[in-house]
């Protein structure tokens, strides 16, 4: 049974399809990067939809 905490966010990286856990206060704009490949991410809105947030390679 999957627990559902409303603060419990992961967001894959979008080279290494790793799951990043998210602190739930980041910004749209935010950059990270990633730990595992160390790719630099930019925190974007999704085109399709505007309340989820994506990882967006930043080179
Ligand atoms: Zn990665």
């Amino acid at each position: 049974m999957a627990l559902n905490k409303k603060n419990d966010l992961y967001m894959n990286c979008p080279m290494c399809d790793c799951e990043l856990p998210m602190g739930g206060d980041e910004k749209v704009g935010e950059e990270i990067s990633c730990p595992y490949c160390e790719t630099p991410l930019k925190l974007r809105k999704s085109k399709k939809d505007e309340d989820k947030l994506i990882l967006e390679e930043d080179f």
